[in-house]
Parts: C-alpha cells; sequence; structure tokens
C-alpha cells in the first residue's frame, strides 16, 4: 500500500530501500497468512486486530467531553464538557480519538507506526479515526497532518502522522494537505515539562507557509495526528491554522492520554 498512500511529503523523501521492502512485505502478505497488527497473531483478514487485543483496545465511547473527547468516568447527559475545557479552553473547537494511550495495543500501534518501520498500519488506523472523528469529517474541507521538523522528517524519512491523515483522507473522502502546516522550530521534547513550558516550547513552532495560505483560509480543517497527550501541539498547530484564515479546526488522533480515570 506505499506507493499509493503515501503523502506528498513523504513521498518525495521515500528511499527506494523503503519501497523494497514495502514490497517485499506486499509479497510476504500473500506467502503467510494475516497477522493481527498489534500482536502478529494469526487473524482472517489483514488489518484486523485479533480478538483478544480487540478486547484489551481501551477505545474510546460516549459519554465524553463534546469538546475535548476526553471520556467520563460516569454518564450525566449528552453535550456536557468536562471541567478542564471550560477551565482552560482549547483553541482548536472538538478533539476526537479512537483509543486511550496507555499500555495494550493501542500504544503497540502507535510505537510500531512511528518508530518500526510499519508504514502499513496507517491504513487500519486511519480506516479507526475516520469512524471515531465521523462528526468531525462530516463537513470538513481539508486535513492537515502535524508537521516534524524537516530535521526529524529527514532522520525518520516519514512523517507518521502524514501517513494517517492520507489513510484518513481515503477514507472519507476530504482531501489531505500535508503542506498546509510547517514546523519551524525544532523543539525539544514534551515529556517531563510543566503545562507552561509545553506552551512556552512550542511558542511560534508551525506556521502556515505564506504562497499555502489560500489552502486554508475559509476551509473547516481537522488536525490529524498520532497521539494527544496535553493538546499543546494541537493548540500550537490551530492557532498558526486559524491565523491563515482557517474557519474552524479541529483535532483527530489515534491515541490520546487520558489523565483522569
Ligand atoms: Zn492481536
Amino acid at each position: 500500500m506505499s506507493d499509493a498512500s503515501a503523502s506528498p511529503q513523504s513521498r518525495t523523501r521515500e528511499p527506494l530501500t523503503r519501497r523494497l521492502r514495502a514490497a517485499a512485505a506486499r509479497a510476504l502478505d500473500v506467502l503467510y497468512p494475516a497477522a493481527c497488527p498489534a500482536c502478529f497473531a494469526p487473524v482472517a483478514r489483514n488489518g484486523f486486530l485479533c480478538a483478544p487485543c480487540w478486547v484489551s483496545t481501551p477505545f474510546i465511547e460516549r459519554p465524553f467531553c463534546e469538546r475535548s473527547g476526553a471520556p467520563f468516568a460516569q454518564d450525566l447527559g449528552d453535550g456536557l464538557f468536562s471541567p478542564e475545557v471550560i477551565a482552560d479552553p482549547p483553541v482548536w473547537s472538538r478533539a476526537r480519538a479512537v483509543a486511550r494511550y496507555e499500555d495494550g495495543p493501542a500504544r503497540r500501534l502507535v510505537h510500531r507506526l512511528k518508530y518500526g518501520d510499519r508504514i502499513e498500519l496507517a491504513g487500519p488506523m486511519g480506516a479507526w479515526m475516520a469512524r471515531a472523528g465521523a462528526e468531525l469529517l462530516a463537513d470538513a474541507d481539508l486535513l492537515v497532518p502535524v508537521p516534524l521538523h524537516r530535521r526529524r522528517l529527514f532522520a525518520r524519512r516519514f512523517n507518521q502522522a502524514a501517513e494517517l491523515a492520507a489513510a484518513v483522507s481515503r477514507a472519507c473522502g476530504a482531501p489531505a494537505n500535508p503542506l498546509a502546516l510547517e514546523r519551524v522550530k525544532a523543539t525539544s521534547p514534551q515529556v517531563g515539562l510543566t503545562r507552561a513550558q509545553r506552551a512556552e516550547n512550542l511558542q511560534g513552532a508551525f506556521r502556515t507557509p505564506p504562497e499555502r495560505r489560500q489552502d486554508v483560509a475559509g476551509r473547516r480543517v481537522v488536525l490529524v495526528d498520532d497521539v494527544m497527550t496535553s493538546g499543546a501541539t494541537a493548540n500550537a498547530c490551530a492557532r498558526a491554522l486559524l491565523r491563515a484564515g482557517a474557519e474552524r479546526v479541529d483535532a483527530l488522533v489515534f491515541a490520546r492520554v487520558v489523565t483522569t480515570p
């Protein structure tokens, strides 16, 4: 699936070895039975979790905060906002995620896509994201992946968020534009930083290039990433897209960190 599905951003940097490896993977699909993407147990069809992984994946379902998508411990009724978004409203309008980012299949899939050279996982992960984000995607004009800084893109050779955006695009029909946002500041990792330090770290990190503003202006944008931790990265991206004239920015991720039980 790699050639047809790769985003322009990653395709241009896709080395021959990666394409050969993808071709080899396709050949292996024919030779070997389908495997669960999280644990490699045999399954009926490729791209589907095995039953034990399916059961142990912490899928996020209602009741959740209508803005942030963070699950509520108990159902208090529809249309409620969490205390977190009321106290500190995010820049993006709404966020949705497939699963909680915690130990288990969801975390394994995220790590394998990002560090394990398993680009083909973006297909099923993107299809799940399209389902979890159906409300956001219903009237979306544009999908924009959270960009990597070009030095990191060069080192890793592909942007997992761009691969996910391409897969969500195939599932929902809205176009993905990996060039609508660029990371102009190589930020240090967010891990271990306080909330204020995270925001400071990301100050001015993203922008819509002047020649891309027309792609964004007046559009309803869905920002796409693999994981949402504090929401600070999505906030910084949303701020840049709104500055470029986006009508609305929502955020769709595969997994999100949920701090409240
Ligand atoms: Zn499994």
